[in-house]
């Protein structure tokens, strides 16, 4: 696929999934994006849905387990949220993560990687990150082993002169900014961090 085809496809994806779809204000959308996604990973394995309530809060994680060419390896879990912030489409947060969750997710599928990757849509995590800790909570208690988890947040905008809700977001996110420079020729993730090719 081309630089071009691949911006193709994940602003045709971005343009489906910025939407208002806040947990609590826009349940529809949130319910829309919800089958979008779940239709999208579908097309690639058998999705789950990963129910969860934290306290009176309810969800819904979508997970894929991609098996790799060594199934027995610890995975590699790559997630993004896809639940909306108040009052907004929220095209960078977090439909940008969510787009290239499924370009990876499609990616991964048609040429295995090493060891296996779980691709996760976390449900509920504008309000306290609700939808990865009742996961994190399953698979420590289920004593699942994982590689590595990487979050997929906010990809659409990073430069010097974006503005963020509080001023130490940009140590963090401007650095990852910087990472990602030099990029794995295999995942387009930052050359030397990609546990995949290591
Ligand atoms: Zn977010």
């Amino acid at each position: 696929m081309t630089t071009p085809q691949l911006q193709q496809r994940l602003l045709a994806h971005l343009r489906e999934l910025a939407r208002p779809r806040h947990a609590l204000w826009d349940r529809l959308g949130l319910m829309s994006v919800r089958s979008t996604i779940r239709e999208q990973l579908g097309a690639l394995g058998e999705v789950e849905e990963h129910p969860f309530r934290e306290g009176s809060e309810a969800g819904t994680n979508l997970i894929l387990r991609l098996p790799g060419q060594n199934p027995q390896r610890a995975p590699l879990l790559v997630a993004a949220h896809y639940d909306g912030p108040f009052n907004s489409i929220g095209a960078d947060d977090n439909a940008s993560g969510v787009a290239a969750l499924l370009e990876l997710a499609q990616r991964w599928a048609l040429d295995p990687p090493t060891r296996p990757v779980w691709i996760v849509a976390f449900d509920q995590e504008e309000w306290g990150m609700l939808g990865r800790r009742a996961l994190a909570r399953e698979l420590r208690a289920a004593g699942q082993p994982l590689r590595l988890m990487v979050s997929l947040e906010m990809l659409a905008y990073t430069s010097a002169e974006q503005a963020y809700p509080i001023p130490a977001m940009r140590r963090i996110y401007g650095r990852w900014a910087a990472m990602c420079a030099p990029r794995c020729c295999r995942c387009s993730m930052a050359a030397g961090a990609c546990p995949m090719c290591a």
